[in-house]
């Protein structure tokens, strides 16, 4: 697949070491950190204080600011949007897109395979405020199709999918979309906009927990929406109503972490596969799922649409949970933590972490079994990641 950032006449890691830098009079390399809540008031006019504000003035730090404005220019640059909009939170920023474009007697069709908090969201939140959520199996294009109805106002995607690491056939569901009229989202927080490029597949909206890969050092919270200016723009309003902005500070962390995105998916992407690999051969493993394998149902779809298959691999150990427990207790480098997409390797089990509050049925019924295990590969040796996975499986 040809890479997005040729087209745009420069390479993603220039892209994100540069794209939405500030250039003020100073000469600062890297955009400051404006830590001020409020700005002095644009213009001596008092109508301005009805909020006829000038472009690009501005007011106060939880409508903007200039280190926030940097970021989103940064990130929007690198999925080829429009327009780009952080958030406090992963989870601030999807459900500020959501609550935008769906109102009460609207509809929503999703995939199933999303992430826990966004799953409660849809199934508990949502039907409070009179939206109706169908979820749809995240590989079938035609149950998403047929669950469209006139009142269909959203399409919600998510690819790679957390723990099995499915795919969507973005390009397809999005031509669904596209068709019927419909708005596609996507949360692309696996994937990154190094891996994968929505908006070049023809998706409207895309999300992220910037709190993962984006940032990268696991030491923030953040989330961001990237799509067309209106759209963006109409998400804005949302966020300052709701109040889900991102600090300046948090906007710095962001932006620093981005610079280097390009470098370090090069090293998850590497340690995603060399380890998947390893890992397929290991005689204690009893499945693997990572998209840059061969073995892996849409090895096909993943060639297609990614550009490279991430960090993050899942395997069923042999012996079930007891086993894998056993081999959860026993890492030494790899850390035993929630979360992913940073530097440091993290593991956990979806059955006691992500995915514990679903019956064991639903589990089953998703393909999660209880000898589940997920690595988010960081950037270590990749010597000293498979050393540590070896001792642990025993
Ligand atoms: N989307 C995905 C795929 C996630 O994994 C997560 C968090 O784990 C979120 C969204 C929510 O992000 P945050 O924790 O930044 O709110």
């Amino acid at each position: 697949m040809s890479s997005p950032f040729e087209k745009r006449g420069q390479g993603k890691s220039t892209t994100a070491v540069h794209a939405g830098e500030l250039a003020t009079t100073l000469g600062e390399v890297h955009t400051p950190i404006y830590q001020t809540s409020t700005f002095y008031f644009p213009t001596e006019d008092p109508t301005t204080w009805q909020g006829n504000v000038p472009d690009g003035a501005y007011i106060y730090t939880r409508y903007g600011n200039p280190t926030i404005k940097a970021v989103e220019d940064k990130l929007a640059a690198l999925e080829g949007a429009e327009r780009g909009m952080v958030f406090s939170s992963g989870m601030a920023a999807i459900t500020a897109t959501l609550l935008t474009f769906l109102s009460k007697g609207d509809h929503l069709v999703s995939v199933e395979d999303v992430y826990g908090g966004t799953y409660a969201f849809l199934r508990k939140e949502l039907p409070r405020f009179g939206i109706d959520v169908t979820m749809v199996s995240s590989t079938d294009l035609d149950a998403l199709e047929r669950a469209i109805t006139p009142r269909t106002k959203l399409i919600y995607l998510e690819s790679p999918t957390n723990p099995l690491l499915k795919l969507v056939d973005i390009k397809a569901a999005a031509e669904i979309a596209r068709v019927k009229g419909i708005r596609s989202l996507i949360d692309s927080t696996f994937a990154t906009p190094i891996n994968t490029n929505p908006i070049e597949l023809g998706i409207d909206l895309v999300c992220h927990s910037c709190t993962k890969y984006l940032n990268g050092h696991s030491d923030l919270i953040a989330g961001a929406v990237v799509g067309g200016k209106a759209d963006i723009e109409a998400i804005g309003s949302l966020r300052i109503q709701y109040g889900g902005s991102l600090d300046p500070l948090g906007a710095f962390l962001l932006s620093r972490g981005m610079k280097t995105l390009d470098l370090r998916m090069e090293r998850h992407n590497r340690n995603g596969m060399e380890t998947a690999r390893f890992l397929e051969k290991h005689p204690k493993v009893e499945g693997v799922h990572y998209p840059g394998l061969e073995s892996h149902p849409q090895h096909f779809l993943a060639k297609r649409q990614m550009h490279g298959y991430g960090g993050m691999v899942s395997f069923e150990v042999k012996g079930g949970r007891e086993a894998a427990e056993k081999a959860l207790r026993s890492f030494k480098l790899i850390k035993k933590a929630t979360s992913l997409g940073g530097v440091d390797s993290l593991v956990s089990m979806p059955l006691n972490s992500s995915h514990k509050s679903l019956p064991p049925q639903e589990r089953a019924r998703l393909g999660i079994k209880d000898g589940l295990i997920r690595l988010s590969l960081g950037v270590e040796d990749l010597e000293d990641l498979k050393a540590d996975l070896d001792q642990a499986l025993g």
